[in-house]
């Protein structure tokens, strides 16, 4: 059975087992080139991280504990000298998704060969904006160059702007122009670490009056547009059910329970987990084996089920896609993506002889 073939059979019996984490985002590396005015990872940078061969083993006990979806991020993972090695590991195992700020992708473009997506950040189409958020002089034009070259040489690429009352009212025209380029849209929405663990894991979001949402109606008008506009458009990687979770949040009524370390958690770059960064971690990634099961996490999985103290819209996807009408939807577009591998596959067999 080639590589593609077993990934894609492995990858549709997780997602069809009930019970298990289905994502996991990893922040390989605590560094970044950038320095993003709403960020806080930059200003606390660590040379520290694990090495090849720990991130591997980490990221076979992911795939052993049922994870279908691995996000890469950091800082910037393709500042890693491994990055190439750990993605094909990575992608061997996992719908593997990399993110970059825009400044690597280019320069890195064989280690990006076999991810099955590249989140390229960009936060405005008016460069000197963009340019101002990511406090990087020339950090647009690298980044739309970068979605540009990935883009002709057939890497599944994508844009992820970060909503905030920066650009609220041109997220429109941002998802118009990549769209019409053929280049799909996935967002973020600006939040900040209101955190009450002391402890949490790592910063990510911070407090900046510029980017706060303060115009709740037009946010309201913004998900009713893009629910309008995906029906036409299907590179709007949202799904109709978050857009409605976030247009009645800005309504003030938030209609999930968060499901931290039970759909997913995250990984930071010494292999500590936690359901969420805004947590104390709860053990390493080489403990999950033993402690999944726990009456420890069970605790812990009550809390977070409670908690309402962010809204990062990766975290609050993965909640909503996780009752048992959302595993099936989730595992159905897994099982599009494994037709998809398998027709990479079959094309490439058939390409060689
Ligand atoms: S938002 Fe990303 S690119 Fe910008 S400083 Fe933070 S980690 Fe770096
Ligand atoms: S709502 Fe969930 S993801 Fe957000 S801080 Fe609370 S536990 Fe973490």
């Amino acid at each position: 059975m080639t590589s593609g073939i077993k990934k894609a059979a492995s990858i549709a019996a997780r997602s069809l087992t009930p019970g298990k984490p289905h994502h996991a985002q990893w922040l390989i590396t605590r560094k970044c080139n950038y320095r993003c005015v709403g960020c806080n990872v930059w200003k606390e940078q660590d040379r520290k991280e694990l090495s090849t061969e720990e991130v591997k083993k980490g990221l076979d006990i992911l795939r052993d504990l049922g994870i279908v979806e691995l996000v890469v991020s950091g800082g910037d993972p393709l500042l890693r000298d491994d990055i190439g090695e750990i993605l094909d590991y990575a992608s061997d195992r996992f719908v593997t998704t990399v993110y970059d700020n825009g400044s690597m992708a280019a320069k890195k473009i064989d280690c990006l060969r076999k991810v099955d997506f590249v989140a390229i950040s960009i936060d405005s189409i008016d460069e000197a904006k963009n340019d101002y958020i990511k406090a990087v002089p020339g950090a647009w034009k690298k980044a739309t160059q970068a979605v540009e070259n990935l883009h002709r040489e057939g890497i599944n690429v994508s844009v992820t702007p970060t909503i905030s009352q920066k650009n609220l009212y041109e997220i429109i025209d941002i998802t118009n122009y990549f769209t019409g380029k053929g280049i799909p849209v996935w967002f973020c929405l600006y939040s900040y670490d209101m955190s009450v663990d002391a402890n949490q894991l790592f910063r990510i979001g911070k407090a900046n009056d510029e980017f706060v949402i303060t115009d709740k109606q037009a946010m309201v008008k913004l998900c009713d547009s893009l629910i309008e506009m995906k029906k036409e458009n299907k590179r709007i990687l949202m799904t109709t059910k978050l857009l409605k979770a976030l247009r009645n949040l800005y309504e003030d009524k938030r209609t999930w329970q968060c499901q931290a370390l039970k759909n997913f958690l995250v990984v930071d770059h010494l292999g500590r987990i936690a359901g969420c960064h805004n947590h104390n971690f709860a053990g390493s990634v080489f403990d999950l084996p033993k402690k999944w099961k726990s009456q420890e996490f069970d605790m812990l999985r009550k809390t977070y089920q409670d908690c309402t103290q962010c809204n990062y819209l990766c975290y609050d996807f993965y909640s909503l896609h996780g009752s048992p009408r959302g595993h099936l939807s989730l595992a159905m577009d897994q099982w599009k993506n494994a037709k998809f591998l398998l027709k990479k596959e079959k094309t490439k067999l058939l390409n060689s002889g």
